[in-house]
């Protein structure tokens, strides 16, 4: 028998958000700094590609026309290779403390945020005897990883003098991309250009420059440089508070069914804690999914699902299996399909996406996706790859 509770996930919303993305990228002339050529597109598969399984998600990418793709650690990308992925892979994660070997046999394209990366990997490319491509990570100001970018004429030079190491791409990462009113954003823009003529000045010849992740993608044209990172916009979602200024569809939508029905009285109670407590004899249905699945216990008296067409409230603490929600006045029994995340109902269709059970319980809809279980069954529709 298969579990009642899994994640769909299709492939061909997937496709055709990468294809709003682009279309999206073509349809700014002036962007990039005046040059008319619409950047290319990482498409960021970090983290099992934010919960939607990073192998099919992966193929996916590259055959819609991604020009690289990037994950956190060189083991996220061996995995990628291993499920066949042929594209360029970049690694945006810092290396000091990992086996840099994999990097060679999967081919990826490791980040250089230190200089003591720099030597470790000019010092295994040597080794080797071949000259690895390198993406150079500056920080401008989220003060994570990063060469600072007010220290370059005394920290790079080590490293664009690596005979082993090619220096192919320069970036940074912005801490408020998705805060219209923080002026960091801009602040971090105005670092990295100058940090970019640094380089030049230095003698590096980077030819890929990328700073924008999904939240600066929408915001401003003139951090598209010649690549652009998008990973949230990919999977369906806009950063909040951003509205949606392209079309996009949810990829992943979470399901279940009722497994059992049963009749509270008025004043009796329910749950770990018996918090919920009907003044009026109720229904209550429980559904099989609970915070081993990745459903945060804030959900309860908090979030809603779709049973029937109908938004109705969890009620009761969120359990490790299973969840309880209030059907009074519904006709449900065992087997009724129940909506988590995703579409319902026939006519007028009812949505609940992460964005909005992230802003119910108090987070980002990242950790919404991210945190789905290793228990739950991923299950691909849309086009294979
Ligand atoms: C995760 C990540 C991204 C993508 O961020 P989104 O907000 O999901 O678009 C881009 N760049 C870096 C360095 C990241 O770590």
């Amino acid at each position: 028998m298969i579990r009642p509770t899994r994640a769909h996930i299709d492939l061909a919303a997937l496709q055709a958000n990468f294809r709003a993305i682009v279309d999206y990228l073509h349809g700014d002339p002036l962007a990039a700094g005046g040059t008319s050529r619409p950047p290319g597109v990482i498409a960021v598969v970090k983290a099992n590609a934010y919960g939607h399984g990073s192998a099919r998600v992966g193929l996916a990418l590259e055959a819609a026309g991604a020009t690289m793709l990037a994950c956190a650690d060189i083991e996220e990308g061996v995995s990628l290779r291993q499920a066949g992925v042929r594209c360029e892979i970049l690694v945006f994660g810092a290396l000091s403390v990992s086996d840099l070997a994999g990097v060679f046999e999967a081919g990826l394209t490791p980040t250089v945020s230190s200089p003591s990366a720099g030597r470790a990997l000019q010092a295994a490319a040597a080794a080797r005897g071949v000259r690895l491509r390198c993406h150079l990570k500056i920080d401008t100001g989220m003060n994570r990883l990063g060469f600072r970018h007010d220290n370059l004429p005394r920290t790079l030079p080590p490293l664009l003098d690596s005979p082993n190491l090619e220096i192919v791409g320069v970036y940074t990462h912005l801490a408020t991309a998705d805060d219209p009113e923080d002026d960091l954003f801009g602040e971090q823009r105005l670092r990295f250009e100058r940090a970019l003529d640094v380089v030049t000045a230095l003698g590096g010849r980077p030819h890929l420059r990328h700073a924008a992740n999904s939240a600066a993608l929408l915001r401003d044209s003139r951090l598209w440089y010649d690549l652009v990172r998008p990973g949230l916009l990919l999977y369906g979602l806009v950063p909040p508070p951003l509205a949606a200024t392209l079309p996009l569809v949810p990829v992943l939508s979470l399901t279940s069914r009722i497994v059992a029905v049963k009749g509270v009285r008025a004043g009796e109670r329910v749950g770990y804690g018996g918090r919920f407590r009907p003044d009026a004899p109720a229904k209550i249905a429980v559904v099989p999914a609970g915070y081993a699945d990745g459903l945060d216990a804030r959900l309860e008296g908090r979030g809603h699902v779709l049973v029937r067409g109908r938004r109705v409230p969890i009620v009761g603490s969120v359990c490790m299996d299973m969840l309880t929600i209030d059907v009074t006045g519904l006709p449900v029994e065992p087997g009724d399909e129940v909506v988590v995340l995703g579409a319902q109902g026939d006519g007028t269709l009812q949505r609940i996406d992460a964005r909005e059970m992230a802003a119910a319980i108090g987070t980002i809809p990242y950790e919404i996706l991210c945190r789905i279980g290793s228990r739950i069954e991923r299950v691909y529709d849309g086009s294979p790859p």
